[in-house]
């Protein structure tokens, strides 16, 4: 199968291209050229098969032409050791839970996928690879740990000064070997400019190969729908309809799930909910897009001002944005709401992160609009990644898994960074 650039449906790569370059040469997003329809049959069966069974079936209908059946299961496989449960919180409202991976946060998903199809992807003898990537949290440390120790590549992550958590910072800047972090005195949008600047900039990719590990990259972003497909097929329905709240701030996470409803997930409805930052939401209310400086907040993963998958949201619904308007409704919550939320559902038994906050609210006023659903909304980061939140929010200590307790003891290894490209240009020049 081809992909094509969004910004110019006639250029179109192969996978094994799509997935090295990440984005395409005229700044757009690859996108499938053909979306497959899965058979009603073969869905209904997913009931009844294991995550990694779907993962076999939905992958091999993407990839099926570019890889082996072996290299197919190799691929699920080394993605999915960790599940990704359905627990009810409410009446007709489940958490999708997406933190069972290693950096425990959803990004573990897309950053297994995509070291190993790159690493599948490119030959023994090839150029290092380097990855550039920008982080609101925890793409950072999802990529760093995907990438550690791969062959042939180099991780360059990009994170705002102080605009990521603790424990985020820690995951990914402590690994050392072929792993670095640079701090970039900005905010999250600056890192993802800078690294857009150096994709399109002819010196640095004549000397560099330079990739991304970003949802822009397709590696990341695909994989991405396979806990739509499973979440879905262990989901009490109960024949009412299904709507998935999907907290959001670049926007691949939603295009995954709208992926999945394109290749014949029955999924009726989807919230985007976000922070403040809510350039989204105001255009599904009817705005145009219009990007805006990203703004600090409780949910900084989804800090971003200028979603990059945007423009695959759009495609996924033919470019009728009136039908995208409709099959996707729009919610943002502020800090004090989030808050709240969290306390409020405590009561109930169970502990929100912050971003999974954002997607329970969207999701509770969604449902008060239009009765007759079940309703799941991501939770995509484990609360002690976010532990200073949520204890302020809880007033009580939070017990953090032994996996995320581990990272703190590492020592923080960073270099500073301006958020000018000249600078960021001259490091990655000095790097052979
Ligand atoms: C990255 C992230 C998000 C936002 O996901 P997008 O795909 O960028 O919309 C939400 N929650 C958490 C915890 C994240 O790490």
């Amino acid at each position: 199968m081809q992909y094509y650039s969004t910004n110019n449906p006639n250029h179109k790569v192969s996978l094994s291209e799509a997935v090295i370059k990440g984005l395409a040469p005229d700044n757009g997003l690859y996108f499938p050229e053909r979306i497959p329809v899965l058979p009603k049959e073969l869905i209904e069966k997913f009931s009844k098969m294991n995550f990694r069974e779907i993962g076999y079936a939905v992958i091999d209908a993407l990839f099926s032409e570019d890889l082996s059946e072996t290299q197919i299961r190799e691929l699920v496989d080394h993605t999915l050791t960790f599940d990704a449960p359905v627990v009810k919180v409410d009446e007709d409202v489940y958490s999708l839970e997406l933190f069972h991976g290693p950096t425990l946060a959803f990004k573990d998903f897309g950053a297994r996928f995509c070291s190993k199809l790159m690493s599948m992807l490119h030959g023994k003898n090839d150029k290092t690879v380097r990855v550039l990537v920008a982080t609101s949290g925890d793409t950072g440390s999802a990529v760093a740990n995907g990438f550690l120790r791969v062959d042939g590549v180099e991780v360059i992550i990009l994170f705002p000064k102080g605009k990521v958590s603790l424990l985020q910072e820690k995951q990914f800047t402590t690994l050392g070997q072929n792993i670095t972090a640079l701090e970039v005195d900005g905010v999250f949008d600056d890192c993802q400019t800078l690294v857009k600047q150096a994709f399109l900039d002819p010196e640095l990719n004549l000397k560099l190969l330079l990739t991304s590990a970003n949802s822009i990259n397709i590696a990341r972003w695909i994989p991405q729908c396979l806990y739509y497909f499973y979440a879905f097929s262990r989901l009490p329905k109960n024949g009412k309809k299904v709507v998935f709240a999907v907290p959001s701030g670049n926007f691949g996470n939603l295009a995954a799930g709208i992926l999945a409803q394109s290749m014949g997930l029955q999924i009726d409805r989807f919230v985007a909910a976000t922070n403040v930052n809510k350039v989204v939401p105001d255009y599904l209310h009817g705005a145009a897009f219009q990007a805006e400086p990203s703004i600090q907040t409780v949910s900084n993963s989804m800090d971003v001002g200028n979603p990059s998958n945007f423009p695959r949201l759009l495609w996924l619904y033919g470019n009728d944005e009136n039908l995208f308007r409709e099959m996707v409704k729009g919610y943002f919550y502020n800090d004090e709401e989030t808050i709240d939320a969290i306390q409020k559902v405590q009561k109930k038994g169970y502990t929100l992160d912050p971003h999974g906050a954002v997607g329970y609210l969207g999701l509770g006023d969604f449902m008060n609009e239009h009765p007759g659903y079940v309703g799941v909304f991501l939770e995509t980061a484990h609360p002690g990644k976010f532990r200073d939140v949520v204890e302020g929010a809880l007033g009580e200590e939070l017990e953090l898994p032994a996996r995320l307790a581990k990272f703190l003891k590492g020592e923080k290894k960073v270099i500073p960074m301006g958020k000018g490209f000249g600078e960021f240009k001259g490091f990655l020049e000095n790097l052979d």
